[in-house]
Order: structure tokens, then C-alpha cells, then sequence
């Protein structure tokens, strides 16, 4: 039987503020069988597939990401909010569906040609995915899949990440 992920996600109404319903991916990655189950289902949706790296956004686009990188022996990548990482970044500017952000990536972590999934837990706007991807292809690699746990399709972003020629899969959709 499917284990069905949306039985181990909450929703937090008014996080971080008034008036947006959060999806607490938390009590998921609490559970082991949701843990586990997560990893599974995203590593069987890829199929053959073949990727050279994982680039995860961050924090909650770490875990899952890792997880699923060492499931599939690749490395993986870390795309961090502005100063956090030592080495030499690059780094892009985007609007969040609450705020403005930046996020940055080091300068060596891809190699040119590269193909590369890009993962986080949920889309809302697409704007953080879109920076991601941008970073990426700075690098002269190709996000050649764009993966969610969680698609909020009222907000648009997975539309507008597939607009820009990326495909995308989402778990929970
Ligand atoms: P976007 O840039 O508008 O697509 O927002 C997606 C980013 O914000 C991702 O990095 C998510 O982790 C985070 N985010 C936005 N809304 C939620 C939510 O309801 N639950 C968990 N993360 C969220």
C-alpha cells in the first residue's frame, strides 16, 4: 500500500505571519516511516534519471536532499542564504512569497555540463527555486529536474519554473 505523505504534513495557520497557512514539513521528517517513505518516493519518481549532483536549498531542501544523494551516490550541494558559506560565491537576489532574500552558492561546486536536481521541500512563488536554477546555470550546469515535496499551485511556481524550460516533479501534488 502507498504511504500517502500529506498524512505526516501539518498545517500551521498564521507562520510566520498572519494569514499564511504554513506547511510543517517538520512532523514528516519526524516520522521515521514518512522519512523513509519520502526518500523512496522521490528516488523511485526519478526512474533512470541519471544526475551528477543534488543542490539543495536551504534548510529544509538539506535533509531530503542529502538523504536522496546518498541514495543515489552523488554528491551534493549546498545553496545557502547570503554569508554562510567560507569559499568564493556567486550569488542571486529574489522576492519570497513573505520578504526578500539572497542566496549564494560556491563558485566550485558544479562543474560545467553538470546535470543537476534541484530540491526543496515545497513551491510556493517559485522564486527561490528560480534563483537556484539561475546559480546553477551561472555555473554552466543544467538543472535538468526541479523537485518538491510540496506544490502550493495557487501561487504559480511550478508553472513559472516549467516556463523557463525546467522540468519539475512534486510529491504531494
Ligand atoms: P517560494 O520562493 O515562494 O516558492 O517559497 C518557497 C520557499 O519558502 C522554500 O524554500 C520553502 O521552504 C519556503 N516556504 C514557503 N512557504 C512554506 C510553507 O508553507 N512551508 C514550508 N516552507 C515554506
Amino acid at each position: 500500500m502507498t504511504v500517502d505523505l500529506r498524512d505526516f504534513i501539518r498545517t500551521i495557520p498564521d507562520f510566520p505571519h498572519e494569514g499564511i497557512m504554513f506547511r510543517d514539513v517538520t512532523t514528516l521528517f519526524n516520522d521515521p516511516v514518512g522519512l523513509r517513505e519520502t526518500v523512496d518516493q522521490m528516488a523511485a519518481a526519478l526512474g533512470d534519471q541519471k544526475f551528477d549532483k543534488i543542490a539543495g536549498l536551504e534548510a529544509r531542501g538539506f535533509m531530503l536532499g542529502a538523504a536522496l544523494a546518498y541514495k543515489l551516490g552523488i554528491g551534493f550541494t549546498m545553496i545557502r542564504k547570503a554569508g554562510k558559506l567560507p569559499g568564493s560565491t556567486i550569488s542571486e537576489d529574489y522576492a519570497l512569497e513573505y520578504g526578500q532574500a539572497t542566496v549564494e552558492i560556491h563558485d566550485d561546486a558544479l562543474d560545467a555540463g553538470d546535470k543537476v536536481l534541484l530540491f526543496d521541500d515545497l513551491i510556493a512563488t517559485g522564486g527561490t527555486a528560480e534563483a537556484g536554477i539561475k546559480l546553477i546555470e551561472r555555473l554552466g550546469a543544467e538543472v535538468t529536474l526541479a523537485a518538491f515535496i510540496i506544490d502550493l499551485p495557487d501561487l504559480g511556481g511550478r508553472a513559472k519554473i516549467e516556463k523557463m524550460g525546467v522540468k519539475t516533479h512534486v510529491l504531494c501534488a
